[in-house]
């Protein structure tokens, strides 16, 4: 915890320093508690890394559009969402919603010729304008016109949430999984314009030729890891399946970055709590069950990326390094903080078939259980262990105790003041210890624990293990 949360890892940013040290720190720990890289994971079976490539892209920047006596200022009234830097005056052409969907018979391209210009769209779709939907279709939107030659594109925003989140939202540096591990994918200057401002879609609507200037938004790729140890099961037949153990190791930042308030006395994200907190226990696991076994494998991933929109777990279950249909649960987990030392709260604890090991688990540690304290926040689909449920996989993550998003945990989540000096690290310590037993009864069992009947994620695991 003292070392991961420190200020000197910075607050474990995705793909910066303090992240590869935390992603290092932890490999290092597993070889010294005896956990072994996956069998295959690298020449002669040799690393505990999993690359993650993003793709990292710098924040908006300076420009203007200019139609006509309208001028539009970014970071203003527009912001770029892609693309290079530019400085075009070109003809404008209209394409409705910008879509092509030969199943709705939609062809919004019909008889356009689009060629060298900038393409002006509506966002969403006729049907919805959700921000959801919004920027469901917007990656596709700019990929049909670069098809299609444009130059540009200017999609009208036009979903009913104030314009200042939407540039608070989506102006600043963004990461995501990069598409190839090489270079930084190519894209034309993509604008989203305030649509509310009704005199800008006229304008952008009436003129022939528009004005596009902007310092364009730089991509590069950075690279970090998903740290995976592999600790074989103890019974020669269910070894071969095995229990999921993951948290994620990264946090937001500094400054800036961390998207909350922060002073010059102190500007570090520290994420004690979040999630150095789930990595201490994720290490607590390694050692115990290492020095002593349970009859099934065990595979401890420590998940990078989960702060930028659940993406190493994303990345792992797309890749993953052993068959997804041999694990038999992932024991997640995650928190925002605690308020209430005296439980541990389960989100899906009565969705994903091990409730008595559980409940067993932390009893012995003096702790009652708390199921998804609430509901109406959608927890569970939360954390990185939805990307494991949406395989099939029953997946709860197991976090520390509060029954309400209230005093506490507000006070800490993602602010500075989440750092180790604030942690109980006797109810550190239990909590591992219930994780870390609760793990070992899981991978004891007979049979392999089943989603609960009904449940939302219940057909994709009878896809995933052939029942
Ligand atoms: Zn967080």
């Amino acid at each position: 915890m003292r070392f991961l949360a420190a200020d000197e890892l910075l607050g474990r940013r995705t793909g910066e320093q303090g992240n590869l040290v935390a992603a290092r720190y932890i490999a290092e720990q597993f070889r010294k508690l005896g956990v072994v890289p996956v069998p295959g994971n690298g020449a002669n079976n040799s690393t505990y890394f999993q690359s993650v490539p993003f793709e990292k892209m710098g924040s908006n920047g300076s420009g203007e559009i200019i139609a006509d006596a309208e001028i539009m200022k970014s970071g203003e009234d527009w912001i770029l969402m892609n693309g290079e830097a530019m400085s075009i005056k070109a003809p404008i052409v209209y394409a409705s919603f910008g879509l092509e969907n030969a199943a709705k018979n939609q062809d919004d391209y019909k008889d356009l010729d689009v060629k060298g210009k900038i393409v002006l769209v509506e966002s969403g779709t006729a049907e919805t304008q959700t921000p959801r939907e919004i920027i469901n279709t917007s990656n596709e939107k700019r990929k049909i016109a670069m098809d299609k030659g444009a130059v540009a594109i200017i999609e009208l925003f036009n979903a009913p949430i104030p314009w200042n989140i939407v540039t608070k939202s989506f102006g600043g540096e963004k990461l995501g999984l990069a598409e190839t591990e090489g270079a930084a994918t190519k894209s034309i200057p993509h604008a989203w314009v305030n649509g509310k401002e009704a005199k800008y879609a006229r304008a952008l609507r009436a003129v022939k030729e528009v004005e596009f200037k902007t310092a364009g938004r730089k991509s590069q790729i950075v690279g970090s890891y998903n740290v995976v140890g592999y600790i074989p099961g103890s019974d020669p037949k269910l070894k071969e399946e095995y229990v999921l153990l993951s948290a994620h190791y990264d946090h937001v930042g500094v400054g800036k970055q961390g998207g909350q308030p922060f002073t010059a006395e102190d500007s570090i994200f520290n994420g004690a709590r979040d999630n150095a907190f789930g990595t201490v226990a994720l290490l607590t696991a390694a050692e115990a069950l290492s020095k002593n076994p349970p009859k099934r494998s065990v595979l401890i991933v420590a998940l990078t990326g989960e702060e930028v929109g659940l993406l190493g777990s994303k990345y792992y279950a797309a890749h993953p390094l052993l068959p997804l249909n041999k694990c038999i649960f992932n024991m997640n987990s995650d928190g925002a903080g605690y308020n209430d030392t005296t439980i541990v709260s389960v989100m899906g604890l009565e969705r994903t078939g091990a409730r008595a090991e559980i409940e067993m688990a932390c009893k012995a540690f003096g702790f009652g259980v708390f199921a998804d304290p609430s509901p109406e926040q959608g927890l569970f689909d939360r954390s990185d262990n939805v990307n494991f449920a949406k395989e099939g996989i029953p997946a709860p993550t197991f976090t520390p105790g509060f029954k309400e998003f209230n005093g506490d945990i507000m006070k800490n989540y993602h602010q500075v003041s989440d750092n180790p000096e604030t942690i109980d690290f006797n109810y550190l310590l239990k909590f591992s210890q219930a994780y870390t037993y609760a793990t070992r009864l899981i991978a004891d069992r007979k049979v392999a624990p089943q989603w609960s009947v009904g449940d939302k994620y219940e057909a994709a695991g009878k896809k995933l293990y052939g029942k």
